[in-house]
Protein backbone atom coordinates (compact mmCIF):
# COMPACT_ATOMS: atom_id res chain seq x y z
CA UNK A 1 0.00 0.00 0.00
CA UNK A 2 1.56 3.84 -1.15
CA UNK A 3 2.34 5.63 1.90
CA UNK A 4 0.86 8.58 2.85
CA UNK A 5 2.83 12.05 1.29
CA UNK A 6 3.51 14.61 3.16
CA UNK A 7 5.22 18.31 1.73
CA UNK A 8 7.10 20.37 3.77
CA UNK A 9 7.33 23.88 2.77
CA UNK A 10 8.89 27.65 3.64
CA UNK A 11 7.55 30.96 3.12
CA UNK A 12 8.50 34.21 5.07
CA UNK A 13 10.83 32.20 7.20
CA UNK A 14 14.32 31.78 8.62
CA UNK A 15 14.78 29.19 7.61
CA UNK A 16 15.29 27.39 11.88
CA UNK A 17 11.60 25.34 11.51
CA UNK A 18 13.12 23.39 8.54
CA UNK A 19 16.56 23.04 10.65
CA UNK A 20 13.73 21.60 13.03
CA UNK A 21 12.89 19.05 10.97
CA UNK A 22 16.45 18.03 9.96
CA UNK A 23 16.96 17.98 13.79
CA UNK A 24 14.77 15.09 14.58
CA UNK A 25 18.00 13.17 13.54
CA UNK A 26 17.83 9.63 13.04
CA UNK A 27 13.90 9.90 14.23
CA UNK A 28 13.22 10.68 10.56
CA UNK A 29 13.66 7.52 9.53
CA UNK A 30 11.35 6.06 11.53
CA UNK A 31 9.03 8.96 10.14
CA UNK A 32 10.31 8.42 6.58
CA UNK A 33 9.01 4.32 7.17
CA UNK A 34 5.69 5.67 7.50
CA UNK A 35 5.23 8.40 5.05
CA UNK A 36 7.01 9.54 1.99
CA UNK A 37 7.95 13.46 1.69
CA UNK A 38 7.09 14.70 -1.79
CA UNK A 39 8.06 18.02 -1.90
CA UNK A 40 10.53 19.89 0.09
CA UNK A 41 12.40 22.67 -1.53
CA UNK A 42 14.76 23.30 0.80
CA UNK A 43 16.08 19.59 0.39
CA UNK A 44 14.68 17.79 -2.61
CA UNK A 45 14.49 18.94 -6.06
CA UNK A 46 10.97 18.94 -6.24
CA UNK A 47 8.93 21.68 -8.63
CA UNK A 48 5.57 23.49 -8.04
CA UNK A 49 4.37 22.23 -11.03
CA UNK A 50 4.46 18.18 -9.09
CA UNK A 51 2.42 19.81 -6.58
CA UNK A 52 0.09 21.55 -9.08
CA UNK A 53 -0.31 18.59 -11.10
CA UNK A 54 -1.37 16.19 -7.58
CA UNK A 55 -4.92 15.55 -7.42
CA UNK A 56 -6.26 17.56 -4.94
CA UNK A 57 -6.05 16.60 -1.45
CA UNK A 58 -3.54 14.41 -2.56
CA UNK A 59 -1.45 15.26 0.04
CA UNK A 60 -1.70 13.55 3.76
CA UNK A 61 -0.46 16.41 5.26
CA UNK A 62 1.76 19.87 4.34
CA UNK A 63 3.79 21.06 6.97
CA UNK A 64 3.89 24.70 6.58
CA UNK A 65 6.32 27.12 8.03
CA UNK A 66 6.81 31.28 7.79
CA UNK A 67 4.79 33.42 7.87
CA UNK A 68 2.68 35.04 4.86
CA UNK A 69 4.41 38.25 3.31
CA UNK A 70 4.40 37.82 -0.79
CA UNK A 71 1.73 37.18 -3.57
CA UNK A 72 4.17 34.04 -4.40
CA UNK A 73 3.78 32.66 -0.58
CA UNK A 74 0.16 33.42 -0.57
CA UNK A 75 -0.08 31.57 -3.67
CA UNK A 76 1.52 28.27 -2.72
CA UNK A 77 -0.45 28.59 0.39
CA UNK A 78 -3.06 27.94 -1.73
CA UNK A 79 -1.78 25.45 -3.58
CA UNK A 80 -0.61 23.38 -1.21
CA UNK A 81 -4.29 24.02 0.92
CA UNK A 82 -6.29 22.37 -2.42
CA UNK A 83 -3.79 19.50 -2.59
CA UNK A 84 -3.61 18.44 1.08
CA UNK A 85 -5.80 16.77 3.74
CA UNK A 86 -3.90 17.89 6.86
CA UNK A 87 -2.56 21.58 6.48
CA UNK A 88 -0.28 22.50 10.00
CA UNK A 89 0.56 25.82 10.74
CA UNK A 90 4.44 24.84 11.27
CA UNK A 91 6.13 27.39 14.24
CA UNK A 92 5.64 30.52 15.29
CA UNK A 93 5.60 32.77 12.44
CA UNK A 94 3.00 30.32 10.34
CA UNK A 95 0.67 30.28 13.60
CA UNK A 96 1.09 33.58 14.80
CA UNK A 97 2.66 35.76 12.28
CA UNK A 98 6.04 35.18 14.02
CA UNK A 99 9.42 37.60 13.93
CA UNK A 100 8.48 38.95 10.66
CA UNK A 101 5.36 39.31 11.74
CA UNK A 102 6.95 42.44 13.66
CA UNK A 103 7.23 44.46 10.51
CA UNK A 104 3.37 45.38 10.77
CA UNK A 105 4.62 48.12 12.63
CA UNK A 106 5.80 49.80 9.34
CA UNK A 107 3.55 50.29 5.93
CA UNK A 108 5.13 48.40 3.16
CA UNK A 109 6.00 51.78 1.67
CA UNK A 110 8.09 53.21 4.86
CA UNK A 111 9.74 49.48 4.89
CA UNK A 112 11.17 49.71 0.78
CA UNK A 113 12.05 53.51 1.45
CA UNK A 114 14.48 52.05 3.94
CA UNK A 115 15.94 49.07 2.61
CA UNK A 116 16.20 50.79 -0.94
CA UNK A 117 16.62 54.22 -0.35
CA UNK A 118 18.16 55.23 2.96
CA UNK A 119 19.69 52.28 4.94
CA UNK A 120 23.58 53.90 5.62
CA UNK A 121 24.86 50.86 3.99
CA UNK A 122 24.09 51.48 0.81
CA UNK A 123 26.34 52.52 -2.06
CA UNK A 124 26.22 55.41 -4.55
CA UNK A 125 23.62 53.67 -6.08
CA UNK A 126 20.95 54.10 -4.24
CA UNK A 127 17.45 54.65 -4.69
CA UNK A 128 17.41 51.51 -7.25
CA UNK A 129 14.01 49.15 -6.53
CA UNK A 130 13.68 45.55 -8.11
CA UNK A 131 11.59 46.29 -11.30
CA UNK A 132 8.59 43.47 -10.37
CA UNK A 133 8.55 42.93 -14.00
CA UNK A 134 12.03 42.80 -16.27
CA UNK A 135 13.34 41.41 -19.24
CA UNK A 136 16.49 39.17 -19.48
CA UNK A 137 17.93 37.49 -22.69
CA UNK A 138 14.57 37.97 -23.87
CA UNK A 139 13.06 36.18 -21.17
CA UNK A 140 10.29 37.76 -19.11
CA UNK A 141 11.63 38.10 -15.16
CA UNK A 142 9.11 37.95 -12.51
CA UNK A 143 9.26 38.97 -8.80
CA UNK A 144 6.84 38.70 -6.41
CA UNK A 145 5.09 41.57 -4.91
CA UNK A 146 5.44 41.84 -1.45
CA UNK A 147 1.84 42.52 0.63
CA UNK A 148 0.93 45.46 2.53
CA UNK A 149 1.10 43.28 5.94
CA UNK A 150 2.38 40.03 7.45
CA UNK A 151 -0.61 37.44 7.70
CA UNK A 152 0.01 33.96 9.38
CA UNK A 153 -1.07 31.38 7.65
CA UNK A 154 -5.15 30.88 8.64
CA UNK A 155 -5.37 34.49 7.79
CA UNK A 156 -4.86 33.02 4.29
CA UNK A 157 -6.43 30.03 4.36
CA UNK A 158 -8.18 27.22 6.63
CA UNK A 159 -5.48 25.39 8.98
CA UNK A 160 -6.18 22.29 10.08
CA UNK A 161 -3.04 22.21 13.24
CA UNK A 162 -0.88 24.28 14.44
CA UNK A 163 2.27 23.72 16.20
CA UNK A 164 4.11 26.09 18.03
CA UNK A 165 7.67 27.26 18.64
CA UNK A 166 10.13 29.35 17.24
CA UNK A 167 11.43 26.53 15.97
CA UNK A 168 8.79 23.75 17.24
CA UNK A 169 10.67 20.79 19.04
CA UNK A 170 12.02 17.49 17.03
CA UNK A 171 9.75 15.77 20.26
CA UNK A 172 6.73 17.89 19.06
CA UNK A 173 7.37 17.34 15.64
CA UNK A 174 7.41 13.99 15.50
CA UNK A 175 4.56 13.26 18.10
CA UNK A 176 2.58 15.63 15.71
CA UNK A 177 3.17 13.86 12.54
CA UNK A 178 2.04 10.32 14.31
CA UNK A 179 -0.76 11.48 15.98
CA UNK A 180 -2.12 12.83 12.88
CA UNK A 181 -1.63 9.10 11.13
CA UNK A 182 -3.11 7.54 14.13
CA UNK A 183 -6.56 6.38 14.20
CA UNK A 184 -7.70 8.94 16.53
CA UNK A 185 -5.99 12.36 15.32
CA UNK A 186 -6.58 15.33 17.25
CA UNK A 187 -9.61 17.65 16.57
CA UNK A 188 -9.23 19.81 13.54
CA UNK A 189 -8.30 23.73 14.65
CA UNK A 190 -6.22 22.24 17.71
CA UNK A 191 -2.36 23.62 18.76
CA UNK A 192 -0.12 20.30 19.35
CA UNK A 193 0.81 20.92 22.07
CA UNK A 194 0.02 21.09 25.94
CA UNK A 195 -2.07 23.80 27.09
CA UNK A 196 -0.50 24.62 30.52
CA UNK A 197 1.41 27.71 30.59
CA UNK A 198 5.01 27.30 30.71
CA UNK A 199 5.23 28.68 34.61
CA UNK A 200 2.94 24.56 34.93
CA UNK A 201 5.86 23.27 33.64
CA UNK A 202 9.23 25.38 34.80
CA UNK A 203 11.42 24.18 37.74
CA UNK A 204 11.62 26.78 39.61
CA UNK A 205 7.79 27.59 39.88
CA UNK A 206 7.96 26.50 43.45
CA UNK A 207 10.00 30.28 44.03
CA UNK A 208 7.35 32.30 42.18
CA UNK A 209 5.60 34.53 44.40
CA UNK A 210 1.96 34.48 44.42
CA UNK A 211 1.90 38.63 44.68
CA UNK A 212 4.53 39.82 42.24
CA UNK A 213 5.55 43.28 42.66
CA UNK A 214 8.19 45.55 40.67
CA UNK A 215 10.19 48.05 41.28
CA UNK A 216 12.25 47.95 38.54
CA UNK A 217 12.96 45.03 35.47
CA UNK A 218 16.13 44.84 34.13
CA UNK A 219 17.81 43.01 30.67
CA UNK A 220 19.69 39.70 31.23
CA UNK A 221 22.79 41.17 30.35
CA UNK A 222 22.45 43.78 33.41
CA UNK A 223 22.54 41.45 36.15
CA UNK A 224 24.13 37.87 37.56
CA UNK A 225 20.96 36.31 37.01
CA UNK A 226 20.32 33.66 40.22
CA UNK A 227 19.96 29.93 38.49
CA UNK A 228 17.45 28.78 40.56
CA UNK A 229 14.84 31.19 41.18
CA UNK A 230 12.48 32.66 39.45
CA UNK A 231 12.87 35.17 36.41
CA UNK A 232 10.57 36.71 37.16
CA UNK A 233 11.22 37.69 40.79
CA UNK A 234 14.27 38.76 40.00
CA UNK A 235 12.69 41.93 38.02
CA UNK A 236 13.62 40.06 34.43
CA UNK A 237 10.33 40.08 31.96
CA UNK A 238 9.42 36.21 31.48
CA UNK A 239 6.67 35.30 29.23
CA UNK A 240 6.17 31.73 30.96
CA UNK A 241 2.46 32.90 32.76
CA UNK A 242 1.05 34.27 29.14
CA UNK A 243 3.09 31.58 27.53
CA UNK A 244 1.76 27.90 26.40
CA UNK A 245 4.08 25.20 28.06
CA UNK A 246 5.62 22.22 26.13
CA UNK A 247 8.77 22.96 25.17
CA UNK A 248 10.56 21.94 28.19
CA UNK A 249 11.09 24.99 29.40
CA UNK A 250 14.44 25.53 27.65
CA UNK A 251 15.45 28.80 28.23
CA UNK A 252 14.87 28.62 31.53
CA UNK A 253 17.03 26.17 31.88
CA UNK A 254 19.37 28.29 29.77
CA UNK A 255 18.84 30.74 32.96
CA UNK A 256 17.31 33.01 30.20
CA UNK A 257 13.77 34.59 30.18
CA UNK A 258 10.87 32.79 28.16
CA UNK A 259 10.31 35.19 25.33
CA UNK A 260 6.76 33.75 24.16
CA UNK A 261 7.71 31.85 21.70
CA UNK A 262 5.03 29.12 21.87
CA UNK A 263 1.91 31.67 21.52
CA UNK A 264 -1.08 31.81 23.80
CA UNK A 265 -2.44 29.09 25.97
CA UNK A 266 -6.34 28.54 24.86
CA UNK A 267 -7.18 30.82 27.50
CA UNK A 268 -5.55 33.67 26.84
CA UNK A 269 -6.84 35.86 23.42
CA UNK A 270 -3.54 38.31 23.10
CA UNK A 271 -0.35 37.01 24.31
CA UNK A 272 0.86 39.96 24.38
CA UNK A 273 -1.59 42.10 26.17
CA UNK A 274 -1.88 39.35 28.94
CA UNK A 275 1.46 39.90 29.78
CA UNK A 276 1.68 43.33 29.84
CA UNK A 277 -1.19 43.91 31.80
CA UNK A 278 -0.17 41.16 34.75
CA UNK A 279 3.12 43.02 34.73
CA UNK A 280 1.65 46.51 34.85
CA UNK A 281 -0.61 45.85 37.79
CA UNK A 282 1.80 44.79 39.66
CA UNK A 283 4.09 47.93 39.18
CA UNK A 284 5.08 49.00 42.77
CA UNK A 285 5.34 52.54 42.12
CA UNK A 286 2.44 54.72 42.79
CA UNK A 287 3.06 58.36 41.55
CA UNK A 288 3.75 58.83 37.17
CA UNK A 289 7.12 59.78 37.35
CA UNK A 290 8.00 56.50 39.48
CA UNK A 291 6.19 54.71 37.27
CA UNK A 292 7.42 55.63 34.07
CA UNK A 293 11.24 54.95 35.89
CA UNK A 294 9.90 51.31 36.21
CA UNK A 295 8.86 50.78 32.59
CA UNK A 296 12.03 52.42 31.60
CA UNK A 297 13.35 48.80 32.05
CA UNK A 298 11.65 47.21 29.05
CA UNK A 299 13.00 50.13 26.17
CA UNK A 300 11.12 48.01 23.38
CA UNK A 301 7.48 47.09 24.74
CA UNK A 302 6.31 45.85 21.36
CA UNK A 303 8.93 44.11 20.62
CA UNK A 304 8.91 42.56 23.99
CA UNK A 305 5.55 41.59 24.57
CA UNK A 306 4.39 40.61 20.60
CA UNK A 307 7.54 39.04 19.14
CA UNK A 308 5.76 36.49 18.09
CA UNK A 309 2.10 37.41 17.51
CA UNK A 310 1.54 40.80 16.31
CA UNK A 311 -0.28 39.95 13.17
CA UNK A 312 -2.38 37.53 15.16
CA UNK A 313 -3.17 39.71 17.96
CA UNK A 314 -6.10 42.15 18.27
CA UNK A 315 -3.91 44.95 17.51
CA UNK A 316 -2.57 43.00 14.37
CA UNK A 317 -0.68 46.22 13.56
CA UNK A 318 0.30 49.10 15.16
CA UNK A 319 -0.37 53.02 14.12
CA UNK A 320 2.40 53.95 11.93
CA UNK A 321 0.64 55.81 9.28
CA UNK A 322 0.01 58.61 11.58
CA UNK A 323 4.06 58.45 13.20
CA UNK A 324 5.59 57.71 9.39
CA UNK A 325 8.65 56.49 11.73
CA UNK A 326 11.30 54.68 9.52
CA UNK A 327 12.73 51.36 10.63
CA UNK A 328 16.04 51.48 12.88
S1 LIG B 1 9.11 30.11 13.78
FE1 LIG B 1 11.19 30.79 14.34
S2 LIG B 1 12.52 29.18 13.54
FE2 LIG B 1 10.53 28.98 12.48
S3 LIG B 1 10.75 30.22 10.61
FE3 LIG B 1 9.84 31.53 12.18
S4 LIG B 1 11.61 32.63 13.08
FE4 LIG B 1 12.41 30.82 12.01
S1 LIG C 1 7.74 33.39 35.34
FE1 LIG C 1 9.31 32.37 34.12
S2 LIG C 1 10.89 31.69 35.56
FE2 LIG C 1 9.05 32.21 36.74
S3 LIG C 1 7.97 30.26 36.99
FE3 LIG C 1 7.12 31.25 35.15
S4 LIG C 1 8.33 30.46 33.44
FE4 LIG C 1 9.46 30.00 35.34
S1 LIG D 1 11.03 29.03 27.14
FE1 LIG D 1 9.60 30.34 26.02
S2 LIG D 1 10.81 31.29 24.38
FE2 LIG D 1 12.00 29.55 25.20
S3 LIG D 1 11.50 27.80 23.85
FE3 LIG D 1 10.07 27.76 25.60
S4 LIG D 1 8.24 28.91 24.93
FE4 LIG D 1 9.92 29.40 23.55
Amino acid sequence: MPKPKVAIYWCASCGGCEEAVVDLAEDILGILDAVDIVFWPVAMDFKKSDVAALPDQALFATLLNGAIRTSDQEEMARLLRRKSRHLVAYGACASLGGVPGLANQFSREQLLRFAYDEAPTLGADRKTRPALETRHNGHPLVLPELDETVRSLDQVVEVDYYLPGCPPTPKLTQAALLALLSDNPPPRGSVLAPDIALCDECPRKASKPQDLSFSEFKRPHQMMIDAEKCLLAQGLVCCGPATRGGCGAQCIGGNMPCTGCFGPTSRVRDQGAKILSSLCANVAAKDETAIQRTLDGIPDPLGTFYRYALPRSILRRSGYAAAETTPK
